[in-house]
């Protein structure tokens, strides 16, 4: 009999999925450079690991395209391109013919060749980025040659769990949700962006598990608990049958948050509050309709950067903006500009190496130093903006200098579009992101200045606890209940009240169960979060009054020292209301 065990780890994704494991970690390749006798049995393999590559890569697209669309199969027919390329296979020969080496040792050392040729081609961008791809092909025809399987997510075509060191952004663009039924990663913190995405794309996740990999074996039956941040390997039938069951419970609630979807977002006092998306592309305007979003509190604009090979153009930009506030039919969009660096890199937009990057030339700074990439950007907004309610908002915005520039640039972007169209952008509310703590501080003076404030508590904390956020060995200085970041957020919210603006939030604490209650005391106007968690969230505000959360406020800021402290104070004060 074969026991179970468990792996734990960060619940990033509520959800239970129950399939096999797909262990995306590429396969030993190693092997030893041979003298061989048979060049002609040498070279028959090397063609029959070609074939074998391009077959394969056919059969991956042949899936890819019917999940995920044609223009994200393009790569592979560009590889399959490269693996028919005569010149490269003829060298490949003329290696094994001429050095009696095995096919392995002579594509590796042509194709790496190959690459490193390109890679020199700093004048030719295109060129330059093809490099990647002969690896690639390289890797493909080497796992033929020593019959080892690589992994590939677009080519999964029935029910599994991913099992991943990391997941990248790129690699979930690549999931189809219809097969993968979690996903378990040794590295990433609830904020980290593998776990937003898997949170976007409503795929049960547990990140930060430092030994999914090493602990799970590719094909292992897996039961994974995004509620409860852990995976059983193997369970027994008794395990299955639990978590049948407690699949089955989180769909019933979900049949009734989903009865919420044109409920207004209110507390059980009748106070009306937001209860908004964040979107990552246009695409996901669907998912936040279907949860029944009064707003798009945060649109990651960077994803239109990441998911391009070049700088996206103004025109291209203006369609998806438009497309994102006229889908949302008048309500708020808030869209902020580019958020590139930190973790987010531009493969065609080099940025000097970092000892770290998470402080360096990031978000706004990059904006404000290269203003050709902002002032397109905030062109295209403002064109959009005839199409909705929409609002454009700065990140990483760290001093007042900083807002009054980008405000500067947006300010001499829109008057040049005003001289064809008059007026346009004119309603257009400006507002920053609070996610530094020097601007979480001076966000009294900030207030006088800016239209609204959105607290990106994903990074504020990161930044107020120094706490990488996408590191597992410092996961728990993740504290959205410390009293202290509670002091920094309720400085904030009272801030601009006191200036009559709006305060919204969208790190990820703002569709965390546990600070709504803490939230709503200190009179947080929008709460912006995961589509995924609209419904569960309107839910719980419904059941909540304003003045009691209020008091619960006043009393943890007196009394609490401790996140546990504060997390069992609430607990304890709205059973006390309940009852
Ligand atoms: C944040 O920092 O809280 C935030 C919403 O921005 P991002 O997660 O994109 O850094
Ligand atoms: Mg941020």
């Amino acid at each position: 009999m074969i026991l179970s065990k468990k792996v734990s780890g960060i619940a990033a994704s509520d959800g239970i999925g129950i399939a096999k494991a797909y262990l995306l970690v590429d396969p030993d390749l190693s092997f030893k450079k041979q003298t061989i006798s048979d060049d002609a049995a040498e070279i028959k393999r090397l063609h029959a690991s070609f074939d074998n590559s391009i077959e394969e890569l056919k059969k991956i697209k042949q899936n890819a395209k019917a999940s995920l669309g044609e223009d994200e199969v393009a790569v592979f027919d560009a590889h399959i391109a490269m693996l028919s390329d005569p010149d490269m296979i003829k060298q490949i020969e003329d290696e094994i013919k001429t050095d009696k080496v095995n096919a392995e040792q002579a594509l590796v050392d042509v194709t790496t060749n190959f690459a490193e040729t390109l890679a020199a081609m700093t004048d030719n961008k295109y060129m330059q980025e093809r490099a990647a791809d002969v690896k690639d092909i390289a890797k493909r025809a080497l796992s033929h040659l020593l019959g080892k399987q690589l992994p590939n997510l677009a080519s999964i075509n029935s029910p599994v769990i991913v099992v991943a060191h990391e997941i990248t952004p790129s690699d979930t663009s690549q999931m189809n949700k219809k097969y993968i039924k979690g996903m378990i990663t040794d590295m990433g913190g609830r904020t980290s962006h593998s776990a937003i995405m898997s949170r976007t794309l409503e795929i049960p996740a547990v990140v930060g598990s430092e030994k999914a990999t090493t602990e799970i074996a590719n094909g292992d039956q897996l039961i994974l608990d995004g509620l409860n941040g852990v995976a059983i390997v193997n369970p027994s039938q008794d395990e299955v049958s639990e978590y049948e069951q407690k699949a089955t419970e989180f769909a019933t609630k979900k049949a009734e948050w989903a009865k919420l979807v044109d409920a207004p977002s209110i507390s059980k006092d009748g106070k009306q509050f937001e209860i908004a998306a964040n979107i990552g592309t246009p695409a996901d305007v669907d998912d936040a309709l279907k949860a029944g979003a009064d707003a798009v509190g945060l649109f990651r604009t960077e994803f239109l950067y990441m998911d391009s090979d070049s700088l996206p153009t103004e025109d291209q930009q203006f369609e998806s903006y438009k497309k994102v506030a006229e889908s949302m039919n008048g309500k708020p969009v808030v869209i902020r500009t580019m958020d590139i660096g930190g973790d987010k890199p531009l493969p065609y937009l080099p940025l000097p190496e970092e000892m770290n990057p998470f402080l360096g030339y990031r978000a706004i700074r990059i904006s404000l130093d290269r203003q050709n990439i902002f002032r397109t950007q905030l062109r295209a907004l403002i064109r959009a903006s005839k199409f909705g309610q929409l609002r454009i908002m700065f990140p990483m915005i760290a001093t007042l200098d900083e807002f009054r520039k980008a405000k500067q640039v947006f300010m001499e972007e829109k008057q040049k579009l005003q001289q064809d169209a008059p007026g346009i952008g004119d309603d257009i509310k400006l507002g920053i992101m609070i996610e530094i703590p020097a601007a979480a501080i001076f966000a009294d003076q900030f207030a006088k200045e800016v239209d609204f404030f959105s607290i990106g508590t994903n990074d504020l904390i990161q930044y107020s606890f120094a706490a990488d956020r996408g590191n597992d060995a410092v996961s728990y200085l993740y504290q959205p209940l410390n009293p202290a970041l509670l002091r920094l957020i309720k400085h904030v919210i009272d801030s601009a009240h006191a200036e009559g603006k709006i305060a919204a939030m969208c790190g990820e604490m703002a569709g965390d169960q546990r600070a709504l209650p803490l939230l709503l005391g200190m009179g947080l106007d929008e709460y912006s979060m995961s589509s995924s968690s609209i419904l569960r969230s309107r839910s719980q505000m419904r059941g909540l009054t304003t003045g009691e959360c209020s008091t619960i406020v006043d009393e943890v800021l007196a009394k609490c020292q401790t996140a546990d402290e504060v997390e069992s104070l609430v607990n304890k004060r709205l059973t006390g209301v309940a009852q």
